[in-house]
């Protein structure tokens, strides 16, 4: 398999698509071409059906032959999934890794190819992650204490939970933190910007964490395939999907395993008030604008960057609208949801989580749906005790790995101009 730039350019391989991160006219790196999961394999466990989904991805790349080493190391968590009290809904756990969200999967995927990488390359590799909160965790977590590779993740001051800020600053070792003075949107700006920089290019090979990074985003399709396989084989029927998103990597995931020809009907998107996308699809013109501040924060992406990769596989509003309904949902509606899901089913959602229950609440009153409907659940709610626990009136019992997190070392502040990362970086 080849990778091509959405704006063009380029055919290189995964190994170079996971190096360059993004590539050099600026576009994303997309499959050249969509082999078909039918007949599909077999249901069973998560880490096979990776192997299965991703052969033909990283065929004739030179980490083609580990790869089920590759998925049994990144997949070694359960992704459970649960019956609703409405049989015809179901909630997929993708929170039991050691980060408790779902950015665990491609960020310990992506660790271990690079673990296993033949890189001629003398420059230390260098791994740079913005983050809104949970990937940057999940991206220390998954190299922390890895040889040969320094990782420096960059969240914005005061826009993370106070325990993601624990898990973005625990680490040490091989992995910086960086607190901007500014919001997501600037520490995506100065990733870009390191990337573009000749003084940082010569001093470090430099890839990036973020689900730009094909290495993140196409392992992601593992448990959309496990979960529409393992219902196909149960009901006989293609699931959908409400799928909680902010930069849209999750989203183009579950596009592209749809695209492989896996039993899913329909993808619904459920944003928080970055409504960017939704807009998109009512008027039909992009208007990506500065992000603003949720209680859903891992999804305060007001210009997200995967709806170029959208974009390419369904070009124009009308063949997106085709592929994807989208809601906005306000922090209000979010609260009512997790109040609800609490008063009504005994469950504890996350604020992402919650936001997905809402958008399919309002789906269902557009119209009929038929099959089965899974809510992707993003993220623990012990994540966010200060939004979650005013709220439902208790404390959220938090899972083993969250215990277990060290206490926060502190991180480099940053002002959010190209120059001062760069100084950073060199002087880290
Ligand atoms: C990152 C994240 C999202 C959004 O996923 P995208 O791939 O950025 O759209 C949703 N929920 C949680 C908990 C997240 O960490």
């Amino acid at each position: 398999m080849r990778y091509l730039s959405t704006r063009g350019g380029d055919s290189i391989s995964f190994s170079q698509a996971l190096l360059r991160g993004i590539a050099p006219d600026g576009g994303l790196y997309v499959p050249e071409s969509w082999p078909s999961c039918e007949p599909a394999p077999a249901p069973g466990p998560l880490a096979g059906v990776a192997a299965l989904v991703l052969a033909d991805f990283v065929a004739d790349d030179g980490l083609a032959g580990s790869l089920s080493e590759i998925t049994s190391e990144a997949f070694s968590f359960a992704a459970p999934l649960r019956q609703l009290r409405n049989r015809d809904t179901y909630v997929l756990e993708l929170f039991h890794g050691p980060t408790a969200a779902f950015k665990d999967f491609g960020a310990r995927f992506l660790a271990a190819c690079v673990s296993r990488l033949n890189r001629p390359d003398p420059r230390p590799l260098h791994i740079l992650a913005a983050t809104s909160g949970d990937t940057g965790g999940a991206v220390a977590a998954a190299f922390h204490n890895r040889p040969g590779v320094r990782v420096s993740v960059l969240y914005p001051r005061g826009g993370v939970s106070l325990l993601q800020e624990r898990q973005l600053t625990c680490w040490g070792a091989n992995v910086g933190a960086y607190a901007v003075e500014g919001a997501f949107d600037d520490c995506q700006r100065l990733v870009k910007a390191a990337f573009a920089d000749p003084i940082l290019q010569r001093e470090f090979a430099l890839a990036s964490a973020n689900s730009i990074n094909i290495a993140r985003l196409l392992p992601q399709m593992s448990y959309f395939a496990a979960t529409s396989l393992a219902l196909w084989a149960e009901r006989g029927e293609p699931t959908s999907f409400v799928v909680p998103s902010g930069n849209l990597g999750h989203a183009t995931a579950c596009v592209w395993a749809r695209r492989l020809g896996l039993p899913i009907a329909e993808i619904v998107l459920a944003h928080n008030a970055n409504q960017t996308l939704p807009d998109y699809l009512v008027t039909g013109a992009w208007t990506p604008r500065a992000s603003v501040a949720t209680i859903a924060s891992a999804m305060d992406v007001g210009d997200p960057s995967n709806a170029e990769r959208l974009l390419h596989l369904f070009p124009g509003v009308e063949n997106l609208r085709g592929a994807v309904s989208a809601y906005a949902i306000g922090d209000d509606a979010i609260r009512a949801r997790i109040r609800a899901g609490w008063v009504e089913e005994g469950q504890i959602w996350c604020p992402h989580t919650a936001a997905g229950f809402e958008a399919y609440a309002r789906h269902a009153m557009n119209r009929e749906l038929y099959g089965p409907w899974v809510m992707v659940a993003t993220a623990h709610a012990a994540k966010f005790p200060e939004i979650i626990e005013p709220i439902i009136g208790r404390a959220v019992p938090a899972p083993e790995a969250l215990k277990a997190l060290g206490e926060g070392l502190g991180a480099v502040a940053l002002a959010p101009e190209p120059a001062a990362l760069r100084e950073a970086l060199l002087a880290g």
